[in-house]
């Protein structure tokens, strides 16, 4: 029995399978990813450069370096990976798909039951009247150097729908704790599993597939790896499942 093999007949026996993805889902869609040698860590440390503190305290030094990631999502299209797990969820073999990942990638793949547990990039918001607006509008007053930007209805300070380090987790990260408790197969794409507390989730899924180039801490546990590229091992997988 191969990789292919184990996993659909985890798949076929699950009574319940969500998916949990990270940056290497969306490499192969041109967004460079943390912790792998082409990562955002080869440049600055995120959790610093990306934390409420860094924005709050030093607002030129956030918009000129942790945004840089936003900035970096722009143009980017969901590649065959993220259309392989939209398909999966359409077929009746994924529930949820809970995701760290900020790209809106997912969605615009076709997927559906996007659980988005690091927000969203593609919006911003004002945080004393909650206004909302897109990233463009929002960036707009980046690139003419009002930073941090202001809110066109109240005049505070606004920021992006990200989650940042040192941010609070959303609604969404409640309702994939939920999704995990429920699943009794946890399919894992494309994340180093190192960013807590979304790196527990894992535990709580009785079967566990691991798709990722790189090692993670729950690999002695899972059922089956894949090491190689997200893209190619889940359209392959969503063609066994078919066949
Ligand atoms: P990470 O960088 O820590 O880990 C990514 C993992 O994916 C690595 O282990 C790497 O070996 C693997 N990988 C890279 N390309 C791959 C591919 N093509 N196929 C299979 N595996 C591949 O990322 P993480 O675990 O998601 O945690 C980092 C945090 O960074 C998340 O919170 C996320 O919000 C944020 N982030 C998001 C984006 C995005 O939205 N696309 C991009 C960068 C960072």
């Amino acid at each position: 029995m191969d990789g292919f093999d184990q996993a659909v007949k985890l798949f076929k026996e699950a009574k319940y399978a969500i998916c949990l993805t990270g940056a290497g889902i969306s490499t192969e869609s041109g967004i460079p990813d943390f912790r792998s040698n082409r990562g955002y860590y080869t440049n600055f440390i995120p959790e610093d450069a990306l934390s409420v503190g860094v924005m709050e305290s030093d607002p030129k030094r956030f918009y000129s370096e942790g945004y840089t990631i936003l900035k970096d999502l722009e143009g980017k299209e969901p590649n065959p990976g993220h259309r392989a797990l939209a398909a999966l969820q359409e077929e009746g073999f994924l529930h949820e798909i809970v995701t760290q990942n900020i790209d809106d990638l997912h969605q615009r793949g076709g997927a559906k039951n996007v659980l988005q547990v690091h927000g969203d990039a593609s919006t911003a918001r004002c945080e004393r009247c909650d206004f909302h607006t897109d990233f463009a509008t929002f960036d707009k007053q980046v690139e003419a150097s009002i930073i941090p930007p202001k809110c066109p209805k109240c005049g505070h300070t606004m920021r992006t729908n990200v989650v940042l380090f040192g941010d609070a987790m959303p609604p969404a990260f409640d309702e994939a704790v939920k999704a995990a408790e429920k699943a009794d197969l946890m399919l894992v794409v494309g994340s180093s599993l190192q960013v807590m507390p979304v790196a527990y989730l894992p535990r709580l899924a009785e079967h566990l597939i691991i798709v990722n180039q790189g090692s993670t801490p729950y690999d002695h546990q899972a059922d089956v790896i894949f090491k190689g590229s997200a893209a190619d091992v889940l359209v392959e997988l969503e063609k066994r499942l078919n066949e």
